[in-house]
């Protein structure tokens, strides 16, 4: 598990400052959701967290590490993409172990890590079929699961649910926070949808123009006079 802080995080394309220097401590075990409109820098955010953008200035902490220079796969975080990133021609068995791809652990510790994340994610009768054969929901599963196997320090979400029907959004929701209780990981999420924030959130940042406007749990946020 781990904190995560942003201090100073400064992103600029070219001349153009897109974030501008937000600070942001994220505990152990939150579950942190930045909302925002789009084009505000959510998911540059992330994206930075990650390791996949360079940060322009300022820092990262993971624990009390600086990792601006870290590769991603050094960063013990694990991304969960809108368009679920899962590969076609392999089984769901295939894809969640992809996880695993260049891990040290043995070919034994490996299956029952994919056997543990899928009981969790209600997957096990599915372990065989390739992702054509699966719902949006069940597909969005199957790289949650290709996360989890990872046992990542924190889990960063993009807009995980935004191709899924209202009724799989829903359900989805329950899923994703129930993990969150069961394995107390670090989560920062983001989204546009004020109701995946209000519902799943121990705290939520609100973005705009590259700037932190407000934060605070989502009775703070929400229920505001
Ligand atoms: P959000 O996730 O909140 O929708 P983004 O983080 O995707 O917002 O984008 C923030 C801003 O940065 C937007 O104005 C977007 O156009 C700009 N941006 C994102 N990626 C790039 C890029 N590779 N080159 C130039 N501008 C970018
Ligand atoms: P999202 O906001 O959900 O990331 P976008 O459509 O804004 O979706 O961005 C999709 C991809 O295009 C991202 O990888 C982002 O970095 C990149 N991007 C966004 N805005 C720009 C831009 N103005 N110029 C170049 N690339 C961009």
């Amino acid at each position: 598990m781990a904190t995560i802080a942003l201090r100073n995080l400064v992103k600029s394309y070219g001349k153009t400052d897109v974030i501008h220097g937000i600070n942001l401590d994220i505990a152990d075990g939150e579950f942190v959701v930045f909302v925002g409109p789009s084009g505000c820098g959510k998911s540059t955010t992330l994206r930075m967290i990650a390791g996949l953008e360079e940060v322009s200035g300022g820092e990262i902490l993971i624990g009390d590490q600086v990792v601006n220079e870290l590769d991603p796969k050094r960063r013990n975080i694990a991304m969960v993409f809108q368009n679920y990133a899962i590969y076609p021609h392999m089984t769901v068995r295939q894809n969640i172990a992809f996880g695993l791809y260049t891990s040290p652990l043995s070919r034994e510790q490996k299956d029952a890590r994919v056997t543990e994340a899928a009981t969790m994610l209600g997957l096990t009768p599915l372990l065989d079929r390739r992702p054509a054969a699966l719902s949006g929901g069940q597909r969005q599963r199957v790289a949650i699961g290709r996360a989890m196997v990872r046992d990542p320090a924190a889990f960063l979400f993009d807009e995980p649910l935004s191709n899924l029907d209202a009724q799989l959004r829903a359900q989805m929701r329950i899923e994703i926070k129930r993990l969150h209780q069961r394995l107390g990981t670090t989560i920062v999420y983001v989204t546009h949808d004020q109701v995946e924030a209000m519902t799943m959130a121990d705290r939520i940042v609100v973005m705009r123009d590259g700037h932190i406007l407000q934060s605070g749990t989502p009775t703070e946020i929400y229920d505001a006079p």
